[in-house]
């Protein structure tokens, strides 16, 4: 039976409005400087602003991220931050089902047509296969789940590979 994607971006925006919610760590600094071919004093003057002691990604005059183009959507997608990367599958969308049921009413992209289960499912597949799952201190938290990892895989152990 064909497998229903719990998530499809539909390039709606919504997660790109705001401010102050991208932080961008060194290495994130690192991969999109590489991409824009800058060095870090010119990104972080062009792109981010400093919040406590972290760099935050920063908005234009109309709210979105200023890496945002409506039409085109993200423009430094394959370059993006872990957080971008990572969303819906946040481990509060991950460990509590009310989470996931109102993310769905912010993100047209997850689907209302697969279980919270299979959420998990493949939210964890994707998770690991693109080394997202983070455990350092420091790193988003939306972005710690290793220690709900074992549990979560010990669940889904017989469909693991059917991403
Ligand atoms: S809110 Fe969801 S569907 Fe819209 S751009 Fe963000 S991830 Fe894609
Ligand atoms: S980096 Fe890309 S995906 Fe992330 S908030 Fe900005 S435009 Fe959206």
């Amino acid at each position: 039976m064909k497998t229903i994607p719990a998530f499809t971006c539909q390039m709606c925006g919504h997660c790109c409005k705001g401010t102050g919610g991208i932080v961008v760590s060194p290495e994130e600094q690192d991969r999109l400087c590489r991409f824009l071919n800058m060095d870090r004093v010119s990104f972080l003057a062009h792109y981010a602003e400093k919040k406590s002691s972290k760099y935050i990604i920063r908005s234009d005059e109309t709210g979105y991220c200023i890496f945002f183009k409506k039409d085109t959507g993200c423009t430094v997608h394959p370059a993006k931050p872990d957080v971008c990367r990572a969303w819906p599958f946040f481990r509060g969308n991950l460990v509590d089902r009310i989470s996931w049921e109102m993310a769905q009413d912010y993100c047209p992209g997850i689907c209302k047509d697969v279980t919270h289960e299979e959420f998990v499912r493949q939210g964890m597949a994707y998770l690991k296969s693109h080394c997202l799952i983070h455990q350092q201190t420091g790193d988003a938290n939306a972005l710690k789940v290793s220690d709900i990892e074992k549990n979560l895989c010990q669940k889904m152990e017989p469909r693991t590979h059917n991403l």
